[in-house]
């Protein structure tokens, strides 16, 4: 299993689609990245399935989050 994954995601605010780095070495991870187009923070929630050696991501908008 790769330590350090790029993925694409797809802004939940206006569908602008950018890169993030996930690194695997540190387990589970909640993070967020702004938006380079919108700038709108969007959650994600990276769980790492051990058992089927698998990377999930969890892409939310927490639109109830007013900064
Ligand atoms: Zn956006």
């Amino acid at each position: 299993m790769r330590e350090l994954y790029s993925q694409r995601i797809e802004c939940p605010h206006c569908g602008h689609h950018i890169h993030v780095s996930l690194d695997t070495t540190c387990g589970d991870q909640d993070f967020y990245e702004d938006c380079a187009a919108c700038c709108n923070p969007i959650h994600l929630n990276m769980h790492i399935d051990d058992l089927r050696n698998k990377l999930e991501l969890h892409v939310d908008s927490d639109d109830e989050q007013i900064f």
